[in-house]
């Protein structure tokens, strides 16, 4: 008998409080019984599992570290070793509840004003609200601060917005989108809460994607968009605001790519233990063990970097760079450790159903979202030399 296949060598998950263990293992549960059977057959079929929003609704975990609003109000530890319970099964279930409770959520928890918050917050929470966030453009990406083209004209009390927004996650099917735009007066970022019923709003989906193919991102088309003072986010006032949330997403995120790479790990290291060649299980040869150990080695820093990453987020201490750093490291480095997964599994790894050939394809979209590689290395040395060598 192998031993069992166990991700979390150092037993982080020892940290958690018997409650917050219980959370993580009702996560871990719906993950396991609701999420894996489906993940390859909707990845391929390119559609979100709608039909599994309620569930996740009453799992109670949504906009988990937030107060009021029948928000959970739980620990940032506990709401990383969520991100790693979803990504470890399925990086497109845990890109599509990110949006949800850390963008679209963060912006009205972090910009709204109070009757924006009781207006939405509670409803987004239990997932009968389904948000979207809108930042990127077409031909603006990671020069989105100070760069961007959709703009925001004031008429009276109504803002009239134009351009087009490239990437939006969940945007196909979202109740409402975030969207950030420049106001034509001040030249400040403002961000306005846009229903997606609004005839101004068209939102198309971007097809043909290679990675997580299960989330539906949007192109948005905003052609003389009406929306009411009142629905603009009345304390976001720059980009400098639009950053904060972003902040705090990234350290998701970073915890998402210790998911995905836990997954694929997980999954080698099982066929390892149950393939045999010359005789014998691969797991016994030589070469394979330094593999896996190459593999378990940077899995198991970059939780220790994340853990920490969340405690210094729960003792009120995450800057940018923080942040910033832990994306880099953790993307960079679970891209290794996918293709070596994928290497172990021999022609198998890539086909679907072994279980890892999503997870390689699915690093590809996370190294490069909430600020590719460049960009967060940027933020890092710009704090670290006091330097900005962005343009
Ligand atoms: P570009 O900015 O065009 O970058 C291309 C290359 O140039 C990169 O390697 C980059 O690092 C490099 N580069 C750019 N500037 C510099 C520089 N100064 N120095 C060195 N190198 C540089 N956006 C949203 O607003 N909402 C979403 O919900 C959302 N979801 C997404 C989901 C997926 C699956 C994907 C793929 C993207 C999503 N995005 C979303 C957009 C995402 O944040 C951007 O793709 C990302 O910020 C990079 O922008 P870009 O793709 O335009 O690349």
């Amino acid at each position: 008998e192998p031993p069992p296949v166990d991700g979390d060598f150092y037993d982080l998950s020892d940290k958690l409080s018997p409650e917050e263990r219980a959370i993580q293992l009702k996560v871990r549960e719906f993950m396991e019984t609701e999420v894996d059977p489906i993940a390859n057959e909707y990845w391929q079929k390119a559609e979100f599992p709608v039909h599994l929003i309620p569930k996740m609704g009453e799992l109670d975990i949504c906009g988990l570290t937030l107060e009021g609003y029948g928000c959970p109000n739980k620990s940032n530890v506990l709401q990383g070793f969520i991100a790693q319970e979803m990504a470890r099964i399925d990086p497109s279930f845990s890109t599509f509840f990110g949006v949800q409770s850390g963008l679209a959520m963060g912006a009205i928890y972090e910009c709204g004003s109070e009757e924006q918050k009781q207006k939405w917050l509670p409803s987004m929470q239990k997932m009968e609200t389904i948000g979207a966030f809108g930042l990127t453009e077409p031909k603006v990406g990671s020069a989105v601060a100070g760069g961007l083209t959709t703009k925001a004209r004031r008429e009276g009390d109504t803002w009239i917005l134009n351009g087009q927004k490239k990437w939006i996650g969940n945007a196909t099917f979202s109740d409402i989108t975030i969207i950030w735009a420049e106001d034509v007066d001040s030249a400040d970022v403002k961000g306005f809460i846009v229903e997606n019923d609004n005839p101004g709003f068209t939102a198309e989906k971007i097809e043909d994607k290679m990675a997580l193919r299960t989330v539906q991102n949007a192109l948005i088309t905003l052609d003389d968009c009406k929306v009411k003072e009142a629905d603009r986010l009345q304390h976001a006032e720059s980009f400098k605001d639009t950053s904060r949330i972003l902040r705090l997403t990234r350290a998701s995120v970073a915890w998402q790519a210790v998911g995905c790479a836990r997954g694929a790990y997980e999954n080698a290291l099982a066929y390892c233990n149950d393939r045999k060649q010359f005789g014998k299980t691969i797991g016994s040869f030589q070469l394979v063990q330094d593999l896996l150990v190459e593999m378990l080695t940077n899995l198991t820093a970059m939780q220790s970097m994340v853990y920490r990453l969340s405690e210094l987020q729960d003792e009120g201490n995450l800057t940018d760079e923080r942040a910033s750093l832990a994306k880099v490291v953790c993307t960079l480095k679970t891209r290794d450790i996918v293709s070596k997964a994928r290497e172990l599994l021999g022609g198998n790894g890539i086909l679907l159903r072994y279980n890892v050939a999503r997870f390689v394809a699915d690093s590809e979209a996370i190294y490069s979202y909430e600020g590719t590689k460049q960009i967060n290395s940027l933020i890092v040395g710009r704090a670290i030399t006091g330097k900005s060598a962005f343009v």
